[in-house]
């Protein structure tokens, strides 16, 4: 782009630090904080934008920066929230992408529309949640999204998806199939939910069920389920604001009935979650900490001591400080239990 081509909302050489959890350096050489989807337009009419890379970000919360950016940073300050629909089986709300995923959660059950509350205090925007669909406690983004609206960033051309289109798995989406993520060609600008009228509590898993008993919850309301996993949450994940950190840094692994079976045989006390399709999930946190992980440091970087899944960056850490840790961690996990975990986190 040249100077004087630019649209006014697009900054030069901006730090992009502030602008993620994980407080690591880096800057854009380009930068455009977006609230309209005609803003989006106006960036398509760019023709240097052609040549350009791009990147969407929203709040960060999933971000290793791994130095400077020499393209354009999108990102995507869209707002709004608002009832669309309401019959006799649901309400739909369409959000902006760029509203707080946990806010929406509240405000929903602010409302008295059930639906969102396992998902309570998953940090990110409301666009980001569909692309990994986000999960919690045994509910995820795909079991509520209705619909997403988003926008081809280089031709500005309007793209809405249901929920086929999403093409919804584990932590996964189209966005991730087609490496939309990585290569900012395609923009969430809205995302429509539909919340049950037929609610149902989901309350199977262990730690959430044990956090309801403590309460003496029997039958508890939306909200207390949302109160429960944000007592749960606030106990095990630090915040980014005293403990700069993007969550959980590891997917959870799947494998093989067989590995499972051989590693029960040696760890009794393994948690095994068999699959509908034969594999067994693991957690991630559990193979860790028993590889020595949990709470211990390697530089400015280390995996927190209250939940052995998160990285934290203990002040002034670079990424390829994280980068050292995180092949550490996933080299003694492999040695010890032949399972490969792949991190969570888009590296930029
Ligand atoms: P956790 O509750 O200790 O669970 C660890 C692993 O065990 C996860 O893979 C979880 O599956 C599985 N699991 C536990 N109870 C289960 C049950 N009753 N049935 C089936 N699978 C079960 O994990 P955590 O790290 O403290 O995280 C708490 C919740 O937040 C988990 O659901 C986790 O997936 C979720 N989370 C989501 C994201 C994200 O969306 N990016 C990031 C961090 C944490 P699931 O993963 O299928 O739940």
């Amino acid at each position: 782009m040249t100077a004087r081509s630019l649209p006014d909302f697009v900054e030069r050489d901006v730090d992009l630090a502030a602008r993620t959890t994980l407080a690591l350096p880096g800057r854009a050489a380009y930068f455009a904080e977006l609230k309209s989807t005609a803003q989006l337009a106006m960036l398509a009419r760019e023709p240097a934008l052609r040549t350009m890379r791009r990147f969407v970000i929203g709040a960060g919360s999933n971000l290793v920066l791994t130095g400077d950016f020499d393209g354009l940073v999108m990102k995507v300050a869209i707002g709004g929230r608002q009832l669309v629909e309401e019959n006799d089986d649901a309400w739909v709300v369409r959000v902006g992408a760029g509203e707080d995923w946990h806010q929406l959660v509240m405000w929903t059950l602010a409302q008295g529309w059930p639906g969102l509350e396992n998902l309570a205090l998953i940090p990110g925007t409301v666009g980001a949640a569909p692309i990994q669909n986000i999960g919690a406690y045994g509910l995820e983004m795909a079991d509520r999204l209705l619909s997403l609206e988003s926008v081809d960033t280089l031709t500005g051309k309007p793209v809405p998806l249901d929920h086929a289109g999403c093409r919804f798995g584990y932590r996964d989406s189209v966005f991730k199939q087609q490496g939309w993520h990585l290569d900012g060609q395609r923009l969430i600008t809205h995302v429509s939910l539909r919340l049950p009228r037929r609610w149902q509590a989901r309350t199977r898993y262990a730690e959430l069920a044990a956090e309801l008993e403590r309460r003496q919850l029997a039958s508890p309301s939306a909200r207390q389920i949302a109160e429960a996993v944000i007592a749960i949450r606030r106990r095990k994940l630090p915040d980014p604001a005293t403990l700069p950190n993007a969550g959980s840094f590891f997917h959870n692994p799947r494998v093989s009935g067989s590995l499972a079976e051989r590693l029960a045989t040696a760890h009794p006390e393994l948690p095994r979650y068999p699959q509908p399709d034969g594999s067994v999930k693991l957690a991630a946190a559990w193979l860790i900490e028993r590889s020595g992980w949990k709470g211990r440091d390697l530089g400015r970087v280390g995996m927190y001591e209250r939940q052995a899944l998160v990285l934290v960056n203990r002040g002034g850490a670079h990424g390829a400080e994280v980068i050292a840790l995180a092949r550490a961690v996933q080299a003694d996990v492999s040695q010890r239990f032949g399972v490969e975990l792949t991190p969570e986190p888009i590296f930029l």
